[in-house]
């Protein structure tokens, strides 16, 4: 439309390709490569995020045509007069059409506004609150490597050296961008440096709140810029392609947690999806106490009124690798959901944070890391039904894959 443009340059723009039909916008989602791995796909191919220019003197309504197929139709689009702030929610109503689903959108003379399917976080903003906390409690950032793109990869610890008697819980979000998952470890951030204090005479914590630094300025959903979505396809020795997993790994290396929990969220799937954490399999964990530990986690975050747990198995990911380096008891993923709206997604992290501290007996995490990390050489009897489980679970598909092919 002539009066109208796309804005592009900005921090987090995601669009497919789009044209201009009248006064309507006709847009493809954009298009990142499908995870397929473990014998399962992920797409991840959801969400938009974009500014509009109107560059007349008079205010201009326009529809935008969002083309998908077999993808949920969201119930909410998010809107900013920047794309530098969080995105509010909007009262724009969204249409079911065959090709997919369209909204209508005014945009004021001489004004922009930028659209998106998600509760879009701009890393700007999101490094400015942590740099904040830096300022005026304790945090202290930790670089421990670069981006593709080489943005720093930030962590920040609450410790100054590791007291090892303390159990460490490492806590992130942001490695799919699209998510709006920092709102977690940014509310656990503020919670533990103030009222939450008193904790850290218990436990050390160390918080990554942005895993994937690169997807957040060039946009994407959930993949970094070389087109690998590392939360499933963990490439930790891929330092050339994948170097936001290498560091991460060389970080757990230096910390090696006791505990992770990993934030992501729901976005347009709405009720189809329910909030809550994955579970590994206990014989994926070492020692009894270790074992007994995951579970008595397992059964406190479960209290957690509405939320569902699901068991995840899936080799190359991360929580997967981690728990086989370090025998760390991961949370990983634990999901949140937009349609909790932002405080209702603060809370629920500041929850699965009191749940995990509530069912922590220190004293059964001593011997818990593995050699070398830590005191624990891995049984040669775990390491075999560990195994066992992998080729059961894989006989199936692999005999399923042989006979499509
Ligand atoms: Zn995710």
């Amino acid at each position: 439309m002539h009066h109208i443009s796309i804005i592009k340059q900005h921090e987090g723009h995601l669009l497919g390709k789009h044209k201009w039909s009248g006064s309507k916008l006709i847009c493809d989602l954009q298009v990142e490569p499908l995870v397929d791995i473990d014998y399962e796909s992920h797409d991840y191919n959801l969400h938009f995020n974009f500014g509009l220019h109107n560059h007349s003197e008079e205010a201009k309504t326009i529809t935008v045509i969002m083309l998908q197929t077999n993808k949920p139709v969201p119930e909410t689009i998010w809107q900013a007069d920047t794309p530098y702030e969080g995105f509010q929610k909007s009262a724009i109503t969204i249409e079911t059409i065959l090709e997919g689903y369209k909204f209508d959108i005014t945009i004021d003379s001489h004004s922009e506004t930028y659209l998106s399917n998600t509760m879009w976080s701009s890393i700007t903003a999101i490094n400015q609150r942590f740099h904040k906390l830096e300022k005026h409690n304790s945090l202290i950032s930790l670089k421990y490597g670069q981006s593709a793109n080489h943005q720093d990869l930030l962590a920040y610890k609450l410790f100054d050296k590791r007291d090892l008697c303390r159990p460490l819980i490492c806590i992130s979000s942001g490695s799919h961008p699209a998510e709006g998952d920092t709102i977690a470890t940014a509310a656990i951030a503020e919670w533990i440096t103030t009222t939450g204090r008193s904790h850290l005479k218990k436990f050390d914590v160390l918080i990554v709140p942005i895993l994937n630094p690169d997807g957040f300025i060039t946009g994407t959903n959930g993949c970094n810029t070389n087109g690998i979505n590392f939360f499933w396809d963990f490439q930790h020795r891929n330092l050339e392609y994948c170097p936001e997993a290498y560091y991460f790994w060389e970080l757990l290396k230096a910390y090696p947690p006791n505990i992770y929990i990993d934030f992501h969220c729901y976005s347009t799937q709405g009720k189809r999806k329910t909030f809550g954490p994955y579970l590994k399999p206990l014989l994926f964990y070492s020692g009894y106490l270790t074992r007994n530990a995951a579970q008595n986690l397992a059964n406190s975050l479960q209290t957690i009124p509405g939320s569902k747990h699901q068991t995840m198995f899936s080799p190359s990911s991360m929580p997967h690798k981690i728990t086989q380096e370090f025998n760390t008891i991961t949370f990983a993923k634990y999901h949140l959901h937009q349609a909790m709206g932002k405080q209702g997604m603060s809370d629920t992290a500041l929850l699965v944070m009191q749940r995990i501290i509530d069912a922590i007996d220190p004293s059964q995490l001593q011997n818990q890391i593995f050699h070398p990390h830590g005191p624990l050489k891995k049984p040669i009897r775990d390491k075999f039904k560990q195994k066992c489980f992998m080729y059961r679970y894989y006989l199936p598909k692999t005999i399923k894959k042989l006979f499509r092919s």
